[in-house]
């Protein structure tokens, strides 16, 4: 299991949490075109959260709202659901 898959993440640069849920991952690999600083594919196609500075909070939210099965979900520092809203 590579870093942000099934369980949430995060970096000290960014004010989100991020979790890919793997089950749901298609490998269609808009997360990665919208913020590819955030996102990469595994060995496998799975999408994971990269270490390091990921992009900005927008792009972030881009590169969730882009996966076609909603397979990224994102949460402030609070526990709070950012994308998708709830
Ligand atoms: S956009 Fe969604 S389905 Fe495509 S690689 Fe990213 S997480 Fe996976």
């Amino acid at each position: 299991m590579k870093r942000g898959q099934n369980e949430f993440t995060q970096s000290p640069d960014s004010k989100f949490r991020i979790k890919v849920i793997n089950s749901l991952c298609i490998s269609a690999a808009t997360c990665v075109i919208r913020a590819p600083n955030t996102f990469d594919l595994d060995d496998d196609g799975i999408a994971y959260v990269k270490e390091g500075t990921w992009d900005d909070a927008i792009a972030i939210i881009e590169g969730a709202k882009s996966c076609p099965t909603t397979a990224i979900i994102i949460e402030d520092f609070q526990g709070n659901q950012v994308y998708p809203a709830v």
